[in-house]
Parts: C-alpha cells; sequence; structure tokens
C-alpha cells in the first residue's frame, strides 16, 4: 500500500498546496515558477510528522534545536529577489535548517551550497536532499559568517539568520552584479536587505521587515 505521504491526503494534498500558492499570490508574489516550485515541494517532509497537519499553512515552525522552518511566503520573496532577470549558476544559503528553502532555491541555480552550524539539523537535511533526488545540492557543517571561499564568487547569497551586522565576507564573497539577501537587526526590528555589488561597490535596499533567528558564531556539534 502507498504510504500517506506519497497518497497525498488530507492536508498534505494538492488542496492545501494550492490554497499556500493562492496565499502567496495575495501577498505579492508574482512569479509563476516560483509559484510551482512551492506548489510541487513537499514540505511536510521538512518537519516533524506531528505537525504535518499544518505543513501548507504559511507560517513558520518549530523543527527542533531552537530552530524553524521559514514561512513560505518569506521563502518565496527571498527567491523571488534573487532570481529576478537572471540565470544563476553558484548561490550559497547560510542556515540550512531542515533544507525546505534549499530544495527551492536548488530548482533555480545549476550549484547550490548551503551551510549550516548545528550537525544534527545539516544530517537530516542531507538525507531530504538525497531522498527527493537534488544532486545540486554541497552541504557544509560550519560557521556560515564567513561564507564558503572555495566556491566563490557567487551569483547569489542567501541567508535565514539575522546578525546584527552585514558579515564582510559574505558581501566580498560576491561576483559582480551579485545579489545578497539577508536579514539584519535585533529581535523584534529587522529589516530584509537586498545588496547588489557594482562596479562602485554595493548598493543597499530594504525589500520587507522580518522576524528570523539570530545568526549565531561557531559551530553546533550536538
Ligand atoms: N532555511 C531554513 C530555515 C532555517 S532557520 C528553512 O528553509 O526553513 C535558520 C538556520 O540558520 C538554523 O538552522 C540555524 O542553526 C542556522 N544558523 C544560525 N547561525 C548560523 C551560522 N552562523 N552559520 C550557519 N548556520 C547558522
Amino acid at each position: 500500500m502507498m504510504s500517506a505521504e506519497h497518497h497525498g491526503v488530507g492536508m498534505t494534498s494538492q488542496r492545501a498546496r494550492d490554497r499556500l500558492a493562492e496565499t502567496l499570490v495575495k501577498m505579492g508574489i508574482k512569479s509563476g515558477v516560483i509559484l510551482d516550485a512551492i506548489r510541487n515541494t513537499p514540505r511536510h517532509l521538512f518537519i516533524d510528522e506531528a505537525l504535518s497537519s499544518r505543513a501548507y499553512e504559511n507560517t513558520a515552525l518549530p523543527i527542533g534545536f531552537n530552530q524553524t522552518i521559514s514561512q513560505p511566503y518569506i521563502v518565496a520573496k527571498m527567491t523571488e529577489a534573487l532570481i529576478k532577470d537572471r540565470q544563476l549558476k553558484n548561490v550559497l544559503e547560510i542556515g540550512t535548517g531542515c533544507g525546505y528553502q534549499s530544495v527551492i532555491m536548488a530548482q533555480f541555480t545549476k550549484r547550490l551550497y548551503t551551510i549550516e552550524r548545528i550537525d544534527a539539523l545539516l544530517t537530516r537535511a542531507r538525507e531530504r536532499f538525497q531522498k527527493l533526488s537534488f544532486t545540486n545540492i554541497r552541504t557544509k557543517h560550519a560557521d556560515g559568517n564567513i561564507g564558503w571561499e572555495a566556491q566563490a564568487p557567487f551569483d547569489g547569497i542567501i541567508v535565514a539568520a539575522a546578525p546584527i551586522g552585514v558579515p564582510d565576507a559574505l558581501k566580498e564573497q560576491l561576483a559582480m552584479d551579485g545579489r545578497l539577501i539577508i536579514p539584519v537587526g535585533k529581535s523584534g526590528d529587522q529589516k530584509l536587505l537586498l545588496i547588489t555589488r557594482t562596479e562602485e561597490g554595493f548598493e543597499e535596499e530594504i525589500i520587507d521587515s522580518v522576524s528570523f533567528v539570530p545568526m549565531l558564531g561557531g559551530i553546533d556539534t550536538t
């Protein structure tokens, strides 16, 4: 017998996914390819089974270790800002978490490099990438504050945890015209920034008010 997860029953059904996509359209997401990716990606496989009935709600949900799976709207918004008017070859993600944003982003870049500081989360995320046959994702257990020098420069960098200020290493690892999407600021007062590298330096634009978990330093081996 097919398992419920493959059968698409209950709240993991196509109806729940379509409803989520409609919500994102109302909130201003315009890209059809991103809405399709959100619709077709099994978000319930990225969270604990006990929460799977809520997988297609437009909310952040706990994934353990005091971390959360990002709200679908934010994932769509960040991805949209990164892919607008361009083809991406290599993108760096900081804060793999459960890997949901990674598999959305990996559908729009040749290679996705993703860094997570909590080993246990990264191990689970890697299993999901394999299960879902994503062969273009490379992972690293490290502190994302210093980026991934060996794979730089990047066409895009996407950060899923909020530092107080933008780490210099991430700006430096952007290719010319590359874009960095990063939440910055203290809890309760965060802005999502779009930073573009130009011949003259860096352009900065605020694209939203947001609420991310803090970006921490060092690694966690639990
Ligand atoms: N991208 C995830 C959201 C993860 S939440 C999703 O799709 O749902 C943010 C993640 O950033 C957490 O897993 C946290 O452990 C990680 N993180 C925080 N500071 C970090 C750092 N300095 N380096 C790497 N990962 C970090």
